[in-house]
């Protein structure tokens, strides 16, 4: 029930600890046990699961990365039979080989739970009529933030992306009290509604929990004073579990994380070492019970830093800094995940173009523009405008299947774009500066 639910929120410090420490102690027996690519992986380093006695002997761990959920494609790190699997999610890479996240019923529970006990801190309850508006599908956005949201008991309306006119009218007459988007969706929203004259501050919107793209104190501020909503962070990622592995509480002082079932590490990035709280690093988390595919010590790239100190709110869970950037080239336009080596494949199946290109990424008002700056051969510079023009169409065109953006595109003379000791500056997003 929705109140014994936030009471895992205020454990008692020592009482968390012990409970993941029975958790981790679990949860790598059965890693062990049941998966080969574990048994291997501890193996290769002489570990036995009996090694893990305190929680600081987490790090004795060896990490893993998205590398591994690639190269064992697609059932490689489960520890359960196939006929324990209920459900399959992958992640929103849109070429080449997705990444395939298993779950058994249980783990399809916990994660309803840490996505309601993320609602419940923002104040939901079974008065509010909630709009999910994160895609559906393969994304876990969409049922990941739907079953949280029937857990902490309120209505659901599972809208999914797009359609924004006529969201804005079911906000109007349905009494829709909550919406669940990416933070650049909900600014889209508010546009669309502009322009067809609907004042939001006057609706019955009073929620948003915002997460899967990284999001600013000013578009937070823009959000609120847009439409009298109350900004929340919703934080995931669907290789741990997806939305809903730490949530915002009132205070605002960094989401919290649902460490009773996710156990946070941070790293540097360089290095691997673990480094001290309150210093910022890349953030590694374990699954403490997850059983179809359990993580251990997984590398999320994204950058933060942990926060032990109580929370004004009385919370014991620790909190963490918003994430703002990752460490590894991974760029998120439009909650679509892109990597710089998509374009490249892109622009290399396109003849006359030399793969010395540019991503830029700029946040104008609303939505998230992608350009691709490209070289092109000096053959094809010199020659007519109109082959220019049939390569920039010919970019443009194949964006959206390729990558899963729509891009605009631009076509420079060779040696245009800089290089720094050979190597070109893939990435300009200037969305954060
Ligand atoms: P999801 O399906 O939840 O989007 P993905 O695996 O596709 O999960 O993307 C996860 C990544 O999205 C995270 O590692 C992080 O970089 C980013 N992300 C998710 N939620 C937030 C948030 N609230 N703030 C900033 N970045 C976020
Ligand atoms: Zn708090």
């Amino acid at each position: 029930m929705p109140s014994s639910l936030s009471q895992k929120d205020f454990l008692d410090r020592t009482e968390l600890e012990r409970l993941q420490l029975e958790r981790l102690q679990r949860i790598v027996h059965h890693a062990y046990e049941h998966s080969p690519f574990y048994t291997k992986a501890f193996d290769a380093k002489g570990l036995k699961p009996e090694d893990i006695r305190t929680l600081s002997d987490i790090v004795k761990l060896p990490f893993t990365q998205k590398t591994d959920l690639r190269d064992n494609y697609p059932y490689g790190l489960n520890a359960v039979p196939r006929s324990e699997i209920v459900r399959l999610h992958a992640s929103s890479g849109t070429t080449g080989k997705p990444i395939v996240v298993s779950y058994t019923k249980g783990d399809l529970e916990i994660w309803s739970e840490t996505a309601a006990r993320c609602f419940l801190m923002g104040g939901i309850s079974n008065e509010d009529i909630a709009v999910i508006g994160y895609g559906y599908a393969l994304f876990t956005g969409g049922m990941g933030a739907h079953q949280g949201m029937e857990r902490a008991g309120a209505t659901v309306i599972p809208m999914g992306g797009g359609n924004t006119e006529k969201l804005c009218m079911m906000i109007q007459d349905l009494g829709i009290t909550t919406i669940c988007c990416t933070p650049s969706y909900f600014i889209h929203l508010m546009e669309v509604a502009e322009r067809l004259g609907i004042d939001l501050r006057k609706s019955t919107l009073k929620h948003g929990f915002f997460g899967a793209e990284p999001w600013t104190f000013e578009m937070r501020d823009r959000m609120e004073a847009g439409t009298g909503i109350r900004a929340h962070d919703i934080f995931g990622l669907s290789e741990i579990m997806g939305p809903g592995v730490a949530g915002g509480c009132g205070t605002r002082n960094g989401p919290h994380i649902f460490e009773d079932h996710y156990f946070p590490e941070i790293v540097d990035p360089e290095t691997g070492e673990p480094l001290p709280p309150g210093q910022e690093g890349e953030l590694v988390l374990t699954t403490l019970d997850k059983w179809a595919m359990p993580l251990l010590r997984y590398r999320t790239h994204d950058l933060t830093a942990l926060h032990y100190d109580k929370c004004p709110c009385g919370r014991t869970l620790v909190r963490m800094e918003p994430i703002r950037r990752r460490c590894d080239d991974m760029l998120i336009v439009r909650g679509v995940n892109l990597f710089p080596s998509q374009v490249e494949s892109l622009l290399l199946s396109i003849k006359g173009i030399v793969p010395h290109y540019e991503i830029v990424v700029t946040r104008e008002g609303a939505m998230d523009d992608l350009e691709i700056r490209v070289e092109v051969t000096p053959e094809v510079f010199g020659d007519q405008v109109s082959a220019l023009e049939l390569l920039r169409n010919g970019i443009s065109g194949k964006s959206k299947g390729m990558i899963g953006i729509n891009a605009k595109s631009s076509l420079v003379e060779p040696g245009a774009i800089a290089r720094c000791d050979g190597k070109t500056k893939h990435v300009i997003d200037k969305r954060f500066k």
